[in-house]
């Protein structure tokens, strides 16, 4: 959200709007259309992935996307080049940016020092991709080296499918009050509140939203994030996850 509020402001006459749940036809009529998305375990999220096979825009229009990830995008932009093109919407241009983890199940965003280094050089990458994207740049997407792109993408592979069912290992401890915030954000409606506690329905995407987001940190995910500290942008608060789950669902 905060990679995708930079770019927008950065080429300011550009409006962000975020992918319907559930998917569904989606025309856009702008001459130029970004997908801002997070990599989850080096590919494309489900989400993603169904919002472009339901994206329609107008033929000639300037594709660019910009992957956000933990350090490592391996081949996601590759895959996505590829996802489109087979939807007749050729990519010209995608772009990596790496920001700080939020998936604290394996250790998480690092120390604030490198956190804010991070931020630093996406605000610089995010101004420079402004710039390409107002030039109608078109170029190779980012990967990451060949080792990585076969492995890790192989590693996606094989997890894509059992990812929906990964909220199996989800748990709330004593701290949770019933607030429900957890239900409110999770950007695929995969949390119902029953008798005051969430309950996950297997059709996670596993952002971690819930976990990050709830007040009392009440939420774990096996048995190791009670000893990490939750983790998300500084500058994305609680009402703009509230908000852009209220206009995804309408
Ligand atoms: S956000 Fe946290 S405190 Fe609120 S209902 Fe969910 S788990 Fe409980
Ligand atoms: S918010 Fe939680 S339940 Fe919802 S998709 Fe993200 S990880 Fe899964």
């Amino acid at each position: 959200m905060w990679v995708a509020r930079q770019l927008a402001s950065e080429l300011k006459e550009a409006a962000l709007t975020f992918m319907p749940y559930p998917a569904k036809d989606f025309k856009i009529q702008a001459d130029r259309v970004g997908i801002i998305f997070p990599v989850h375990i080096w590919g494309l999220p489900r989400r993603a992935i169904q919002f472009i096979n339901h994206m329609k825009v107008k033929p000639g229009t300037y594709l660019f996307a910009v992957a956000v990830n933990a350090g490592q995008p391996a081949a996601t932009l590759l895959q996505l080049k590829i996802l489109m093109s087979k939807c007749a919407m050729p990519l010209s241009v995608g772009y990596s940016i790496a920001m700080p983890s939020n998936y604290i199940p394996w250790g998480g965003p690092g120390p604030i020092k490198v956190q804010q280094r991070l931020y630093r050089q996406a605000r610089k990458e995010v101004k420079a991709i402004a710039g390409s994207i107002q030039r109608g740049e078109q170029h190779k997407v980012d990967r990451g080296p060949l080792w990585q792109n076969i492995l890790f993408s192989l590693i996606y592979k094989m997890t894509f499918r059992q990812v929906r069912k990964m909220d199996r290992k989800f748990w709330v401890d004593e701290k949770c009050d019933g607030c429900a915030i957890c239900a409110h954000v999770c950007p695929a409606a995969n949390i119902r509140m029953v008798d005051g506690k969430p309950a996950w329905l297997h059709r996670c995407e596993q952002c971690l939203a819930c976990l990050q987001w709830c007040p009392q940190e009440a939420i774990q995910y096996g048995k190791n994030t009670i000893k990490y500290q939750r983790y998300h942008h500084p500058e994305v608060t609680v009402d703009d996850m509230l908000e852009q789950a209220k206009v995804k669902r309408g």
